[in-house]
């Protein structure tokens, strides 16, 4: 028995991947669940197909109803929004799954840091300024561990992504600028990146709380940070920004290795 797991990318219908769209419009039942997957990428499945809104199942209710589909012979997918491997939750379906003789095919998505980034008109990694990007989560409710504080993965100045973290700003600020992070380092928030209502905000560490209540933004949004968000970028030798004495420090150790 098989099941696909497919990343239905950020928002627009358009963004998913040809072979997800295929296997969507192939299906024979359709799971989602998130508010982030669009209603008209699901429109796009066949019209005797099965939708189930997964929001008020829990994981075994979920797990028990694509096992009993699969089983009769009917072709199962399961939408997740963005990409599947970031956040997605995915590992503890397909250890179920897995425990009933289902195989579990993945299908990747464009996820929202990228759609985010093109929101942005942003390269993440600019050459000699940074070549890395770290995705991760500022700490809320969600525990994350001792080794990823957000002070120590700063320490890199490197792109940095934030996903699920908008009410957190205010702590984001704070362990950036404790890591050596200037008040000024460029601060990209794309809130509902690819929707109608998508809206862009360009702010630095100094001033990202703040335009957070600006905004009105509490959910959904991508918070990109670091210099390679810089706007003018493309138009100023990038090198004469890095006045931060850390930052200039961990560029020039970057180069000589
Ligand atoms: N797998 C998803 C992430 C799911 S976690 C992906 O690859 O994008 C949900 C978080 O992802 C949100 O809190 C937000 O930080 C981010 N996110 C998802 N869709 C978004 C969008 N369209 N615009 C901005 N951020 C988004």
């Amino acid at each position: 028995m098989n099941i696909t797991i497919i990343g239905a990318g950020p928002g627009d219908p358009d963004l998913i991947t040809v072979k997800g769209l295929k296997l969507l419009q192939e299906a024979d039942v359709v799971l989602y669940a998130d508010s982030l997957v669009s209603e008209e990428l699901i429109e796009r499945a066949k019209p005797e197909s099965e939708i189930i809104k997964t929001a008020g199942m829990h994981l075994e209710e979920m797990v028990q109803v694509m096992v009993e589909r699969a089983s009769v012979g009917k072709k199962v997918v399961r939408v997740h929004t963005g990409d599947p491997a970031v956040y997605g939750a995915i590992m503890e379906q397909i250890a179920l799954l897995n425990k009933r003789d289902v195989n579990v095919e993945i299908i990747p998505g464009v996820s929202s840091v990228f759609a985010s980034a093109a929101a942005l008109g942003a390269e993440l990694t600019i050459p000699e300024l940074t070549q890395t990007v770290i995705l991760t989560r500022a700490e809320g409710r969600t525990p994350v561990p001792e080794r990823e504080k957000l002070r120590d993965l700063a320490k890199h100045h490197c792109t940095v992504a934030l996903f699920l973290s908008a009410t957190l700003t205010k702590k984001i600020v704070k362990e950036f600028l404790a890591a050596g992070w200037s008040k000024e380092t460029p601060v990209g928030v794309v809130y509902k990146a690819t929707w109608p209502d998508q809206k862009v905000v360009r702010s630095t560490l100094e001033n990202l709380d703040e335009d957070m209540r600006t905004y009105g933004i509490r959910k959904q949004a991508m918070i990109l940070a670091g210099w390679a968000l810089d706007k003018d970028i493309h138009q100023k030798d990038f090198k004469s920004k890095l006045y931060d004495k850390e930052f200039t420090h961990g560029f020039r150790k970057g180069v000589k290795q």
